[in-house]
């Protein structure tokens, strides 16, 4: 702590040793008390940042956001001119004030190419952190705005005019809740942007904005989330990497959905992860530990409204229902299977996830009529209603192997059944799904469960088992497969379970 007075000559002196010369436009964020006692106070401030630059340059501070007690009495001098924004003013003095001030509030965003953060990283002038960190650094904003960040959103704010009037107006890309700014601090080090030293207690940091600019614009390019927090518990950035993602996911072919029963118990929660992963389609399975057969009506309405209410589609009803041994007498079956497909159309949805029916070991040739029977009933009933079936092949089901879903396939001959391809399901079996099974098989897909198992049975995080997750994804995605991959990944339900799963998946894609 210098506990000497901070004089103008030692404000002058300091800046000038970052290297703030004449003629030179600078933005100052800032933290007054943090220079320790300054001589005559902040007046002493503005006059040695003016003094530095002189008539030549031009001072600018952020104003009224920053809140800071420098930009305020900066404000307050005589020659210093504000921008009328209603939430991030600046106000200037110098040679070139009116041309970085000019229509800010005209400007669509808050700090793109047509205000002052914009243009100061055109002119590439300077940006000094006064006793500030990076996280008070608003022309990062404008390098979120260049680089299109897909978490950006629009903003209507209401303020009073300069005659008095309230009015709104509509930001777009507007800047989100949290970002990890601070994080970039080094990076600018390390490329030579930024050069620190200390004045009076405070220490000052100064960069040239273009600089800076161009060095941040290549970190969020190489990683969209370069200005996120990695806090997992951080909500704000949690459901803006989640923005990214489903950006991400509008270049693919395919729909990403993920099973409802391997989730969290809340429905909030729920799809706040599925929005935090980039997920905007459910599989419906359980809710709440029930299954959408076991609702009420009123409790389906209500999970229809909070899915509308959270902009979220169900990809396919999976109700887990003929999972019993195989009886003689089909009618009961297909009664409630005609109660199934109400259910699907009450979600608007337009497939249905069914097994095949429990066969005993080593007789299942013996069921294959009856199966096939009730298949063909099935499929007639659910194509009158625009509802295709995803048959999901299981151990202990009939339709375990790749040989029986195929000819089950084809022998009801319908477009409207088509498989749920489950390749953990296929690796418990003995296949290999990739390598082991026939392309024209992995083409009957209507969807393919990112589920992933080793030879034993026991489940695995997607792509470190012997599913060939990996090959699978990137062979469909040749082809511009556009159906569901389903993240079911098996680890026991949860919000932890669901996450790593979701990210292996993320960590595929990349990669590909
Ligand atoms: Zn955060």
């Amino acid at each position: 702590m210098v506990k000497t007075a901070v004089s103008r000559k030692m404000i002058v002196e300091g800046l000038m040793s970052l290297g703030l010369k004449r003629g030179d436009d600078v933005l100052v964020h800032s933290a007054f008390s943090s220079l320790g006692y300054v001589e005559d106070g902040p007046r002493t401030v503005i006059e040695a940042l003016l003094e530095v630059v002189g008539s030549e340059g031009t001072v600018m501070m952020p104003w009224p956001l920053g809140n800071s007690y420098l930009a305020r009495v900066f404000s307050e001098q005589p020659g210093v001119i504000s921008s009328q924004h209603p939430t991030h003013a600046v106000s200037a003095t110098g040679a070139r004030a009116r041309m970085y001030l000019k229509n800010h509030l005209e400007s669509p965003t808050a700090c793109g190419p047509e205000t002052p953060y914009g243009r100061l990283i055109k002119a590439n002038g300077y940006i000094l952190l006064l006793g500030v960190d990076q996280d008070r650094n608003t022309t990062l904003h404008a390098v979120e705005e260049m680089a299109d960040a897909p978490y950006l959103s629009e903003k209507t704010v209401t303020y009073v005019d300069a005659d008095g009037q309230t009015r709104q107006k509509t930001l777009k890309k507007f800047p989100g809740p949290h970002r990890n700014f601070i994080g970039l601090d080094r990076l600018f080090r390390e490329e030579g942007v930024m050069r620190v030293g200390r004045i009076g207690n405070a220490v000052v940091r100064l960069l040239r904005a273009g600089d800076m600019a161009e060095v941040a614009l290549t970190a969020l390019r190489k990683d969209p989330a370069a200005f996120l927090c990695a806090n997992p518990n951080c909500a704000d950035c949690v459901s803006q990497r989640g923005r990214i993602k489903q950006a991400r996911l509008q270049q693919e072919s395919f729909i990403l959905t993920a099973f409802s029963s391997e989730l969290v118990a809340d429905l909030k929660e729920m799809l706040a992860i599925l929005q935090g992963q980039g997920i905007s389609h459910l599989e419906l399975g359980r809710v709440a530990g029930r299954s959408v057969l076991e609702m009420t009506p009123v409790e389906r309405t209500r999970l229809r409204q909070e899915l509308k209410a959270h902009q979220f589609s169900v990809s396919a009803i999976n109700p887990e229902w003929n999972r019993w041994p195989i009886t003689e007498d089909p009618d009961p079956d297909l009664a409630r299977f005609r109660e199934i497909l109400k259910v699907a159309q009450f979600f608007d949805c337009q497939h249905l996830v069914i097994s095949s029916f429990k066969v005993p070991a080593r007789e299942e040739n013996r069921y294959r009529d009856q199966v096939l029977f009730r298949l063909t009933e099935m499929v007639k009933l659910a194509r009158d209603q625009h509802i295709t079936l995803l048959l999901e092949n299981e151990p202990g089901f009939y339709a375990a192997s790749s040989d029986r879903c195929a000819d089950l396939v084809e022998s009801v001959g319908s477009l409207f059944l088509r498989l749920a391809f489950n390749p953990a399901n296929f690796a418990r079996g003995g296949e290999k799904p990739f390598l082991g099974i026939s392309s024209h098989i992995r083409k009957m897909a209507g969807q393919v469960y990112i589920n992933d198992a080793l030879f034993s049975g026991s489940p695995q995080l997607p792509g470190q088992g012997n599913a060939e997750i990996k090959e699978l994804i990137s062979i469909l995605r040749c082809r511009s497969f556009d159906s569901f991959f389903c993240l079911k990944p098996g680890l026991g339900a949860g919000k932890e379970n669901f996450n790593r799963a979701a990210e292996c998946f993320w960590q595929m894609l990349a990669e590909m």
